[in-house]
């Protein structure tokens, strides 16, 4: 049996806490009736799941138990939430739709299928650090506008965007206004009421929750257009049956993510930290990006100059450290970073660029020897390009 791998692929993926796993069995073994039904256990189903939701919307500081409810809305994961976000809040053409450059594929594709269907949809660009434009948000943000999505945490440099300043811009032209806050919910403080945003986005699989589960909250008395058509589960917004024990794991994998991460010194940031550091110490000249910025605690996007990414990813597959390239679902492709690109760095950042993302099951051992054997496998990658460079050009007549 080989030795289990060092995870540094947190942002694609967490795996399921002990506390996550023993609370949906515990569901499974005690219910099994549809939450919909009118009998005594699908009313006890029903209890389960709307105290997982109204619990889960508590933590994310929404508002509950009142005339003013926040609705949050069970989904099968971030990339169905946020379709359901900008289909559903966009509503139909004409109109425009302003969305930022530096978007997961589960927001931009979705733009591509707006544009298709009529609406003028534009890209709000990014500074060189990777944050939005406010100057060009004020310039394209309209009375017709009918929608802005611009993330909370980047997946791939974790850079945090100026949310409120967006919300405060897109308020007073009355615009809705949705995040996809998917790599900071159980890493960072949300508080949905004074984020200002009319919808967010998570995903239980990026906190140890189980996957196949995530939701959009959105603010009381938001007007949204259902994607799907069938029963009036979710007041008809997302109708099907609802799952409760992933609804239970999601809820369990929420408290647990905010207790350790959030009521102290946070154990993900000084994971990160102490490899980034390491990293420092043995190769100099690496670059991390938007280090000296505001970033989500668990997220490092690295280049090392001088060796391809994609190489790089295969080599530390071999030393049983597992990372990526970017973003989970592009993997298998080999395109470059589109964060990295919108923020116009230079080919040679791009192509030796990896991400490196930590997770409550890593440990500050695993760090030590991450970090060391990266840099023997960095150092070798280099080694061997250096010594290939003269025969390749020597083949090409230079
Ligand atoms: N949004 C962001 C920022 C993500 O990082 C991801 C997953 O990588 C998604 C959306 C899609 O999440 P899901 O796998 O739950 O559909």
């Amino acid at each position: 049996m080989p030795e289990p791998a060092i995870y540094l692929d947190n942002n694609a993926t967490t795996p399921m806490v002990a506390e996550v796993i023993e609370a949906m069995e515990a569901c499974a073994r005690c219910q099994h009736a549809n939450p919909a039904s009118q009998h005594r256990p699908g009313r006890e189903a029903r209890n389960i799941l709307e105290s997982a939701r109204d619990r889960i919307a508590e933590l994310l500081g929404a508002t509950v138990g009142s005339r003013e409810a926040d609705q949050l809305i069970f989904t099968s994961g971030a990339t169905e939430a946020n379709n359901l976000a900008l289909c559903g809040l966009a509503g139909s053409p004409p109109g425009r739709v302003i969305l930022s450059a530096i978007e997961h594929p589960s927001i931009w594709r979705v733009g591509e299928f707006l544009a298709q269907q009529g609406f003028e949809v534009q890209t709000l660009p990014v500074d060189c650090h990777g944050l939005v434009r406010l100057d060009r948000l004020e310039d394209l943000v309209d009375e017709q506008t009918r929608l802005v999505s611009v993330m909370y945490a980047n997946h791939e440099t974790g850079i945090l965007q100026p949310i409120a300043e967006v919300a405060a811009i897109c308020n007073r032209f009355g615009v809705p206004l949705h995040t996809d806050a998917v790599q900071a919910v159980g890493k960072l403080k949300i508080d949905f009421t004074s984020m200002g945003v009319d919808a967010l986005t998570l995903s239980g699989h990026k906190f140890h929750g189980p996957g196949g589960i995530g939701g959009l909250l959105l603010r009381s008395g938001t007007q949204l257009q259902p994607m799907l058509r069938g029963g009036h589960q979710q007041g008809a917004m997302r109708p099907g049956t609802e799952s409760v024990e992933p609804a239970v794991g999601m809820r369990v994998a929420l408290e647990s993510a905010i207790q350790k991460n959030l009521s102290g010194a946070h154990p993900l940031e000084a994971m990160r930290d102490s490899l980034e550091a390491k990293l420092c110490a043995s190769l100099p000249d690496v670059i991390i990006h938007c280090r000296e910025l505001d970033r989500a605690p668990h997220t490092c996007q690295i280049s090392f100059l001088g060796a391809d990414r994609q190489a790089v990813v295969m080599a530390l597959d071999q030393a049983g450290i597992a990372v990526a390239t970017g973003t989970a679902c592009e993997s298998g492709a080999s395109e470059v970073s589109r964060t990295l690109l919108a923020m116009g760095c230079e080919p040679a950042l791009l192509d030796t660029s990896i991400r490196l993302s930590v997770g409550s099951l890593n440990t500050m051992g695993e760090m030590d020897l991450a970090a060391q054997r990266i840099a023997a496998k960095i150092r070798h990658l280099r080694e061997v390009n250096r010594r290939r460079r003269p025969i390749e050009a020597a083949r090409r007549g230079v």
